[in-house]
């Protein structure tokens, strides 16, 4: 092989090579950030019940430990209520995307947002979050 200084022609091509890392990292971003499909609640680490984020409902959980409400709205998932003592839960903010969670440590409870497999729609879903 024969070695040459760096001349225009490779620099093109590092500069593409940079552009498809750069796109690659934001498809990979955008696909991490899945908009998800269901609302896992777990108690203790036992899974409690799934519900479906695309059906608008209030849910009140009640277990040893105490009471939540969370109310599912427009594919996203907030505490309601908790009579807990530190009220975190109720203060977090709403969420929406795979694997994120909504923590009622006092309650020892995990509200996390999932995607049931659907191969085909998950995948349309990815792509619409990069055209937006
Ligand atoms: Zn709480």
């Amino acid at each position: 092989m024969r070695k040459t200084l760096i001349g225009k022609r490779e620099l093109y091509f590092l500069a593409a090579l940079a552009v498809l890392v750069l796109l690659v990292c934001t498809i990979a971003y955008a696909v991490t950030r899945e908009e998800g499909n269901s609302v896992v609640v777990t108690v203790d680490g036992q899974v409690y019940d799934t519900y479906a984020l695309d059906k608008n409902q209030t849910v009140t959980v009640e277990t040893k430990y105490g009471t939540n409400t969370f109310v599912i709205q427009d594919g996203k998932v907030e505490m309601e209520d908790a009579d807990c003592r530190d009220g975190i839960c109720t203060d977090h903010a709403a969420i929406s995307h795979k694997n994120e969670t909504i923590v009622c440590l006092p309650h020892k409870m995990v509200i996390s947002v999932d995607v049931q497999e659907e191969e085909g729609q998950t995948t349309e879903a990815a792509f619409d979050a990069i055209v937006q």
